[in-house]
């Protein structure tokens, strides 16, 4: 390879294709906070190139598995691995102990996550939030990771707001910019927590079509939303979640038009 297309290389983002079939595999995973047990016993299996959809009503936990799989938050008991690894763990002399969080930020670099509240940095540029992970968590050269963040914002359409300020943009160039900078870290997993939940309604479809095209392209990702008509038409995979347990999974087209579940039939009336 030449000095140029190594340099490419390095400034592209496209789904990664290889490594194990299975990206995340969480098993019998439970959470509590106090006396709330919030996870009771979650198994889920995302696969490579894949998009699972999480559904289910407020309070059911979708958040907290969600931040389970990047070790946002801890797991009280079962297991969650990420591309074959025991995330926020790490083995030493035949049982497992709590990673340092050098260790942490290594397994958890492919990550992507996007948030409801978008969370940008204020006091950043645009670009400047996009570049911090690669050159600040992961001291990559700046200079490259420019070059990529610039070809990302240029995929979402924010190109001319490189230089602004998160305040100076609506709600949906701000989700935008936040997938942006998920997606400069050059992510083999994304998790997008409601990413259009706290948009105006007319904002909602350009974030939910930059989604669809990284759905399209291949990207492996777990989406918890609440819009059923994208979800149909983008999940390969839906769960449906009350009260800390996964009530119904399946394809599409069984959980969206036939629910088997009287609760997950009971929610979607409310959305459809
Ligand atoms: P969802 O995303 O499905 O609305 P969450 O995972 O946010 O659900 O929350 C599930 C439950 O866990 C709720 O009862 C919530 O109040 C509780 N919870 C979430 N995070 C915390 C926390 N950091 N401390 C205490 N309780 C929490
Ligand atoms: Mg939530």
């Amino acid at each position: 390879m030449s000095a140029d297309q190594i340099l490419d290389e390095a400034t592209e983002v496209h789904p990664i294709k290889t490594g194990p079939a299975i990206v995340v595999r969480a098993s019998n995973v439970k959470k509590s906070f106090g006396q709330n047990e919030v996870l009771k016993g979650i198994n889920l299996e995302v696969h490579r190139g894949k998009v699972v959809v999480i559904l289910g009503p407020s309070g059911s936990g979708k958040s907290t598995l969600l931040r389970t799989i990047n070790h946002l938050e801890s797991i009280d008991s079962g297991s969650i691995q990420v591309d074959g690894v025991q995330i926020g763990y790490v083995e030493r002399n035949g049982h497992l102990e709590e990673a340092p969080y050098p260790v942490l930020a290594q397994q958890r670099r492919r990550i992507g996550m996007v948030f409801q509240s978008f969370n940008l940095f204020p006091h950043m540029t645009v670009l400047e939030n996009v570049m911090e992970a690669p050159v600040h968590v992961h001291g990559e050269d700046p200079e490259i990771v420019r070059k990529r963040a610039l070809k990302l914002l240029k995929r979402v359409g924010l190109l001319e707001k490189a230089g602004e300020y998160p305040r100076r943009l609506s709600g949906g160039q701000q989700q935008r910019v936040a997938i942006a900078r998920a997606l400069c870290i050059q992510p083999d997993l994304l998790l997008f927590d409601e990413p259009t939940s706290a948009l105006d309604p007319e904002l909602v479809g350009e974030v939910l079509n930059t989604i669809r095209d990284l759905a399209k392209e291949g990207f492996t990702m777990v989406v918890v939303t609440h819009e059923i008509p994208f979800s149909r038409e983008v999940a390969d995979w839906v769960v449906f979640m009350a009260d800390g347990r996964v009530v119904e999974e399946g394809k599409p087209r069984d959980v969206l038009v036939n629910p088997q579940q009287p609760r997950t039939r009971e929610f979607l009336k409310r959305y459809i």
